[in-house]
Formats: structure tokens, C-alpha cells, sequence
């Protein structure tokens, strides 16, 4: 590429990142909503004076990173929306950086633990009943459960509802992105176990102490009860 190339691709990728910060910033202002319909590229070049092609290239990133939906349709219904359930970006790009080894997965099992302490660290001593019924719900499923495979699932359902008691959703959203990373990793723990028997219904135990604590408000023994849990190095 010449020179003029390189000038010209980096006044595109500031303005097209000029868009996305606009963009941005509009969304946590309030002025544009979740689940709101975008104005069209022109009304958004005008807007933010820059070229209806920067405008393309910078909704191009929005929608790369799962923020905006491009909708087919007739009326009102057409158009890009800002999506209100952002898709799986963050976790792809998560994903995307373990593989390509900027992150080690013993780098996100560390963050996992930390995120569940502080989530337990966070949540109410009045936890909500209906959590509580389905998280009790789950821990008689994995007593019960034979299967490597679905017991793990069982798992990682337990400590995502788990986090789900503090009030802090970003919390329980990066829970959820770490596991969507670990839980191979772990399925691979549980298939190593030798003695399964034995090992399934320890955790059984475990997730049930945990639930224990909780019930009774005592967030200072969830709290020792899951760090030895996660210690666990088939877990
Ligand atoms: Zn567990």
C-alpha cells in the first residue's frame, strides 16, 4: 500500500471509530434507546458530519460486535436497531483472544473465582425465594445425575444462577462468558475423574453446603465454601 493508502485508511478507520464512540456515547446518554430504531446513514452523517461511507464503516463495527440489527421489512419495522440483548460479542472476542493465546484459560479460571466471590460478596442476605427454589431444584437434579456431560451442565447452570443473587447483572454476564470459555475444559476434568461415583456426589455436596449458607444468609461461609469448591482441580 502507498502512502496515500495508509493516510486514507487511517482518517477511514478514525471516523468510522468516530461513529462507533458517537454512537456510543448517544446509547448511554439515553438519547438513542435500547431496541430503538438508528436514523438512517444519511440523517447520521448529517449528525455527526462525516461521509455516509464512514457511517457504513463504523455501523459495520456496531454490528460486528453484535450491538445493532440491520432489519428487513416494511414501515417502522425496518431499519438497524440497537439490540437490547447485545449478542455473544464479548464472549466471541474472549474466545477469540484464548485461542489466539493472549489470554490462558488458567488466566479465565482465575477470573471466574474472583468474579464468584465477588458476586456471593455482593448478594443480599435476603436472597430471592424463587433463585433460592430453583437453585435448590438443581443441586437435587446433580445428586441424582449420572452423566459427566450433563453434570457439568447441571454445574455451570448452578453457579450462573449462583451469581445471579448479586444485584450487579455485569457480574453474572462475565460469569456466563467464562464458563461459555472454561466448560470444555471442564467436561475434560470430569471424563479424567476415575472414581466419578465419588467425585459427583462431593460436589453434590459442595453446591449443596454452598446453598446451605446462602439460605441462611451467612455469605462469609459461601463465600470459604466456594473458593475450596472451585479449588477442585477437575472443577
Ligand atoms: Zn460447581
Amino acid at each position: 500500500m502507498n502512502d496515500i493508502g495508509l493516510v486514507q485508511t487511517d482518517i477511514q478507520n478514525k471516523t468510522s471509530k468516530e461513529v462507533f464512540l458517537r454512537l456510543q456515547e448517544a446509547i448511554v446518554e439515553g438519547t438513542l434507546e435500547p431496541g430503538s430504531r438508528l436514523p438512517s446513514e444519511r440523517r447520521l452523517a448529517e449528525m455527526l458530519n462525516i461521509s455516509r461511507t464512514s457511517v457504513r464503516e463504523g455501523l459495520r463495527v456496531l454490528d460486528a460486535m453484535g450491538l445493532i440489527e440491520a432489519r428487513t421489512g416494511s414501515g417502522k419495522r425496518a431499519g438497524t436497531f440497537i439490540l437490547e440483548r447485545p449478542g455473544s460479542a464479548l464472549s466471541d472476542l474472549l474466545r477469540l483472544n484464548v485461542a489466539l493465546m493472549h489470554f490462558t484459560l488458567d488466566e479465565v479460571a482465575n477470573l471466574r473465582v474472583s468474579l464468584e466471590v465477588a458476586a456471593l460478596g455482593s448478594a443480599s442476605q435476603q436472597p430471592n425465594d424463587k433463585l433460592i427454589d430453583e437453585l435448590g431444584s438443581l443441586v437435587t437434579k446433580m445428586e441424582h445425575e449420572t452423566s459427566r456431560a450433563s453434570f457439568a451442565d447441571l454445574d455451570a447452570e448452578f453457579h450462573l444462577k449462583l451469581s445471579q443473587l448479586s444485584e450487579n447483572r455485569l457480574t453474572s454476564y462475565l460469569i456466563n462468558v467464562c464458563h461459555g470459555l472454561i466448560l470444555e475444559q471442564m467436561r475434560r476434568g470430569f471424563n479424567n475423574v476415575r472414581d466419578w461415583t465419588v467425585t459427583r456426589k462431593k460436589f453434590a455436596r459442595e453446591h449443596c453446603a454452598i446453598l446451605d449458607a446462602v439460605k441462611i444468609g451467612d455469605i462469609v461461609a459461601a463465600i470459604s465454601l466456594i473458593k475450596a469448591h472451585l479449588d477442585d482441580p477437575y472443577h
